[in-house]
Order: C-alpha cells, then structure tokens, then sequence
C-alpha cells in the first residue's frame, strides 16, 4: 500500500477503454506553461484529451531558460516530423497561463523570500523571478519574454491567459502575436 494504491485503480479503470493517439502534433496546436498547483490542472479546466496539447508546468507557470528550451526543442521536432501538415507557415500557438491565488505570490515579500532562501538554499533570485503577486501583469512580461527570445521559432505564436480560482474562468490578457 502506498498513497499511490487508489490512483492504481483508476490506472487500470483508465486503461480498460484506452486508445492510444498516434505520434503527431497536437491536435490542437497549442502547448501551454502553467503553474504545477493541483488546483489549475489544464486537461480539467480546459477540457483537454490525450493528444491535444503540450504542457509544461513549474512554479508559477513562468518562462525560464528551461522552458524556452523545451520550446524550442519541440518546434524544430515538429517542424522535422511534421512540417507541412499545419496551416503554412504556423507549427503551434504557446497560451501561457498564470493564476489568480498563485503560491509563488509569497515571493514577492522581501522577506519572506528570505527566509525561503536560508531554508531551502535556492538563489534568491531564481526565487524572485518565479513569483505571480499579479497574474495580469507576470503573463504579460512572459509573453514579452518569449517573443523576444532570439530561441524562439518565427512559426510559433505566443499569447498570455489568466486562470481565476475563484470563478474557474478563464480570460486572456494578450492575443496570440508571432515573434517580429
Ligand atoms: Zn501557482
């Protein structure tokens, strides 16, 4: 018995009527960064199936190194696998999503970051740059930060959305642009 025991049964009731969906881009065309709280799960909030969307989620659902990265990475793949199956000249809209009641918000108080600093090691400044005080205005330096990213391929799109936990609406801050 481990706490993964129940979520073990729902695995197999799952994989009663699986189907598996074949290696292809998302049939969406969408790949979405979001915040890692169990509270702004996308496949639930926006209604997502296998195969649909990529995902990637971190502390606060912010733009890093890391996922401009993997961004690219999955542009240049999708372009090699697939190229030419999309619209021309499009391979996927990047929707960044950030969220009202964000855990990371506490980072933003000088002190409490500093604490969390002493306790935890991190460098203050990876701490800093994760916090969402204000969702509104963090999606939109991310949407920035993307377009700007000399990594980020010119037939990726990129827009910025925010999750309300309060009503489960979501509404978007900046439509989708491709980079200049
Ligand atoms: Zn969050």
């Amino acid at each position: 018995m481990t706490r993964m025991t129940p979520l073990l049964e729902r695995n197999e009731q799952f994989a009663r009527t699986y189907t598996p969906a074949p290696l292809g881009p998302p049939a969406a065309q969408v790949f979405i960064v979001t915040c890692l709280d169990h509270r702004v799960d996308p496949a639930i909030t926006l209604g997502l199936q296998l195969g649909e969307a990529v995902v990637i989620r971190n502390a606060g659902g912010r733009i890093t190194q890391a996922v401009i990265a993997d961004i690219a990475y999955l542009a240049y793949l999708a372009e090699q696998l697939f190229g030419g199956q999309g619209p021309a000249d499009t391979l996927f809209e990047v929707a960044i999503v950030h969220h009202t009641q964000c855990g990371t918000g506490f980072l933003a108080d000088p002190g409490f970051r500093q604490l969390a600093t002493e306790a935890t090691g991190l460098p203050e400044a990876a701490l800093e740059a994760s916090a969402v005080a204000d969702p509104h205005t963090t999606v939109k330096a991310d949407v920035e930060r993307l377009l700007t990213s000399p990594l980020l391929s010119s037939k990726v799109s990129v827009s910025g959305h925010v999750y309300d936990i309060t009503t489960g609406h979501l509404t978007t801050t900046l439509d989708a642009r491709f980079p200049q």
